[in-house]
């Protein structure tokens, strides 16, 4: 697991002014990856910087850089830097650093041609993702919606030995700011022993969510140990896990969740590297007394004492009216990604446990984040839904969110916008931001 060093120093400055405005996403201590485009230029690899985006292909083209990092930096995707082994990523972290902080002010003519302004490039996926696993590892969203449906059962007795998670579906992954279409399906029938009708999702939702990317993976038939596994962690990414619930009501037994989801997900273009979460690492999610411990592959001194995140994360809504009349988009919900039963290492262990193999550039989505209080519900489903965890009720009864416009919402609209924001902060350290996860939903097409 990284560990704490002279590149997280909170004292550190850039030549690049906007990196040191207080709350600035992008500070020195930060250095997220992307790939973007420039209007007439092919797909880059570059690191935010403030405001800015440090254009890794040119560094490597104008000899800012050494091997072996030339090559890797003058891909069109990330997934040559996310297999190195975390000794070459950290050296490149330090590289980079090198190049934008003060000190370098000698060399800044050299490096300023490489900066690209954010608001000038289009984004792109930032690595191919062959495979996409969504778990579903907060405790008090299994809980909620488990109540909704089985109000005297909520939490089926595996929850607490599993990272429970489904395969999903990594063609349909899309970067921040792609409009999402309503999606037609099958929707239950109104009636029992009625038939389905197909139209339009009634019942469209976000899911805040964070996707992690797996760096070196695994051959097939080995698996990762759970002491290894930080090892083979790259970053972390915002993720809205489009969700249509009437759709995946109808759809999801026996087999679980499948064009309910399939969709659309959505991602921020940035990943935060496991090396600048380091010092917001926590430990793990503290089980009440009672709970089963994990089996021993799930189990270690190291994930119990810093397996976790202390990312804090907020979903925005803002509706098209809202948008015509200037208003700021509206808060939904703020949650905490410490609020996990399970940590990603033993999301990514258990994954790999039966030999199957990761590959560099997959991802793994937490599950929606949602905490214990009703304003940290991580969806709509959720979110407006009267019940709670000590009064669980059936999921009909819903008090619908009351807009500034006098708009209310149970479930997304069309023209609505959902934003995604995260960032780790602590006394001791510099706030780090993970930018953006935005996508507004557009009518139905026909199918
Ligand atoms: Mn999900």
């Amino acid at each position: 697991m990284y560990t704490v060093n002279t590149t997280h120093d909170p004292t550190l400055k850039s030549w690049v002014q906007s990196a040191n405005a207080p709350g600035a996403e992008f500070p020195i201590q930060n250095l997220p990856y992307c790939v973007f485009q420039q209007p007439s230029g092919p797909p880059s690899i570059g690191v935010g910087i403030g405001d800015q985006i440090l254009d890794l292909r040119t560094c490597a083209g104008s000899g800012l850089l050494s091997d072996p990092f030339v090559q890797v930096a003058s891909q069109p995707t990330l997934n040559a830097l996310m297999g190195l082994s975390t000794g070459d990523q950290s050296q490149f972290r330090r590289l980079i650093q090198s190049l934008l902080t003060e000190n370098a002010s000698a060399k800044k003519d050299n490096i300023e041609p490489a900066l690209v302004s954010q608001t000038d490039v289009k984004f792109q996926l930032p690595c191919l993702i062959g495979d996409y696993s969504d778990f579903y590892a907060s405790i008090y969203h299994a809980t909620n919606v488990g109540s909704m449906f089985r109000p005297d059962n909520p939490l089926l007795p595996n929850y607490k030995h599993i990272p429970i998670g489904y395969h999903g579906r990594a063609s349909s992954i899309v970067v921040s700011g792609t409009p999402i279409h309503r999606p037609v399906g099958q929707l239950s029938p109104t009636e029992e022993g009625g038939n389905p009708s197909r139209a339009a999702c009634q019942l469209l939702d976000y899911e805040l969510e964070v996707g992690c990317f797996v760096g070196r993976g695994n051959d097939l038939g080995s698996t990762i140990p759970i002491n290894e596994a930080e090892e083979h962690l790259f970053g972390l990414t915002l993720l809205n896990d489009w969700s249509a619930r009437d759709i995946q009501k109808w759809e999801y037994q026996p087999l679980g969740p499948f064009l309910a989801k399939s969709f659309a997900t959505t991602i921020s273009p940035w990943i935060v590297t496991m090396e600048a979460l380091a010092p917001f690492r926590c430990a793990e999610f503290t089980r009440p007394d009672g709970d089963p411990q994990p089996l021993d592959y799930l189990t270690s001194e190291s994930n119990s004492n810093s397996g976790g995140v202390d990312l804090q994360l907020e979903v925005f809504l803002q509706t098209a009216a809202m948008q015509q009349q200037g208003m700021d988009p509206q808060m939904l919900t703020r949650g905490s990604f410490t609020s996990l039963y399970w940590t990603l290492a033993q999301m990514l262990t258990h994954h790999c446990s039966n030999g199957c193999n990761m590959r560099t550039g997959d991802m793994l989505g937490s599950g929606t984040v949602s905490g214990l209080a009703r304003d940290s519900r991580g969806c709509l489903l959720e979110l407006t839904w009267d019940g709670d965890q000590a009064n669980a009720v059936p999921g009909t009864q819903r008090t619908p969110i009351e807009l500034p416009t006098g708009e209310e919402r149970k479930f997304l609209a069309d023209g609505d916008e959902v934003i995604i924001k995260g960032f780790c902060e602590s006394d001791s350290h510099r706030r780090i931001g993970f930018g953006i996860c935005a996508g507004k939903i557009l009518p139905a097409q026909e199918l």
